[in-house]
């Protein structure tokens, strides 16, 4: 029956060890979430074997009327979800809604106003490796040293004196909620566009937890993996007078064929994101970095702006000997599972950091709560405390391995 296993061994080893990772291990990396059985179901299906060119209804290809109905309940949930005029659910990722944005409002070499990657934004918010960086001229805004908050003088004062089309709010490292008003009274006052990207929010938003951008935005983008648990893709909203334009830079401006099985497998993470069950997730997320933060300041770390709004937490280990790839291997061996991240104002490069991102989603997913947040500050401290004292990690992670076998997360995909 298990014919992956016969045709393709190693692949259905590297399959199965992945299952027994994130199985025994405690998952910290704030972009990343555990998909429900239905949305695997959803995109492991035989949607993938449908080209379907066009959007629903106009399509350039026949037998589409099936997955017309997949991609029209996607789009359909997807406004209720977020209140939103217009949605285009078929960009492959999130960095291709990005994209999709810029070109459908900017010409090469115009400016944008983005997020420094140093402080916080992500790289298609403007990083000079990146497709962002490379096509527009891009003026970076960031965060105030004291304060670890964004400077909205700052980014006003940029905006008069660069005048961009386009200005990007969003993140994925920032500890704290975005003024959506502020940005786009700058906006408004410069005549320029805002796109608020809330791939990291997303889930947060649409659970209640979090201010909503799309009121405030002309395009808002967003990832459907992370917090919003559904699967990796992406999507954008916008209002009706961008739609049309919207829809023509996706397809067939820069992307061929949707991915209806990953379109199928949106609209199953949507439905499960109007569920009031949602709404109590996305509170948990937030509480169990509260909850995090707080122990770890406790615990002597310093964080960036002292805490967090949302579901992240930066830890800031500038001015002492622990860099964040220290820390971010310590606590694999440990079991916890983080990443390494500049923090503001950094004077590591990017590949030592002087900080480490963590992330409550996947383990709110799993069925973590406060009480075990409290455990989880402390192996931390731990593990950061005994950072070359392999045995000392190797504890932890029997004690990691414990907990998680209270909290299964797939047992049925676990091979005996
Ligand atoms: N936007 C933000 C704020 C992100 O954090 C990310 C991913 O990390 C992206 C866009 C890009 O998404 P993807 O990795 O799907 O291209």
């Amino acid at each position: 029956r298990n014919k992956l296993s016969i045709l393709d061994p190693a692949i259905a080893t590297s399959i199965s060890r992945e299952t027994e990772r994130q199985e025994y291990g405690l998952e910290f990396i704030a972009s990343e979430n555990f998909v429900s059985e239905a949305v695997m179901e959803a995109q492991g299906s035989v949607m993938t074997n449908k080209y379907a060119e066009g959007y629903p209804g106009k399509r350039y290809y026949g037998g589409c009327e099936v997955v017309d109905v997949a991609e029209q309940l996607a789009i359909d949930r997807a406004r209720e979800l977020f209140g939103a005029e217009h949605v285009n659910v078929q960009p492959h990722s999130g960095s291709q809604a990005n994209m999709a944005v810029y070109l459908t409002v900017c010409q090469p070499g115009d400016t944008v106003l983005g997020m420094n990657l140093s402080h916080g934004g992500h790289l298609t918010h403007g990083s000079p490796v990146n497709f962002s960086g490379k096509l527009f001229n891009i003026v970076p805004y960031g965060i105030s040293e004291e304060t670890g908050i964004i400077d909205y003088e700052e980014v006003a004062a940029l905006a008069r004196k660069h005048r961009p089309k386009l200005i990007v709010a969003g993140y994925s490292a920032y500890p704290r909620s975005l003024d959506f008003a502020a940005f786009r009274r700058i906006a408004d006052e410069v005549d320029a566009l805002l796109m608020v990207d809330m791939a990291h929010f997303a889930g947060l938003v649409a659970g209640g937890q979090h201010p909503s951008p799309v009121p405030h935005a002309h395009f808002v983008t967003t990832t459907t993996h992370k917090t919003l648990r559904g699967p990796r893709g992406g999507m954008i909203l916008c209002t009706e007078e961008w739609g049309k334009k919207i829809n023509s830079t996706i397809f067939p401006g820069i992307q061929g064929g949707p991915l209806m099985h990953v379109i199928a497998a949106k609209a199953v993470a949507f439905k499960e994101a109007l569920a009031p069950e949602f709404k109590e997730y996305a509170a948990q997320v937030v509480s169990n970095a509260r909850t995090l933060a707080t122990e770890l300041v406790q615990h002597g770390f310093k964080l960036v702006s002292g805490g967090t709004d949302n579901h992240l937490i930066l830890v800031d280990f500038c001015g002492s000997e622990i860099t964040g790839k220290m820390a971010e291997k310590a606590l694999e061996e440990a079991g916890i599972t983080v990443n390494k991240n500049s923090v503001p104002y950094d004077t590591r490069s990017p590949f030592v950091t002087s900080g480490i991102r963590i992330g409550t989603p996947a383990a709110t997913t799993r069925g973590l709560k406060e009480e075990q947040m409290v455990k989880v500050a402390a192996w931390i401290k731990r593990a950061i405390d005994n950072i070359e004292h392999q045995d000392e990690l190797a504890r932890i992670r029997a004690e990691v391995k414990e907990l998680c076998l209270e909290f299964p997360l797939y047992p049925d995909r676990l091979q005996s």
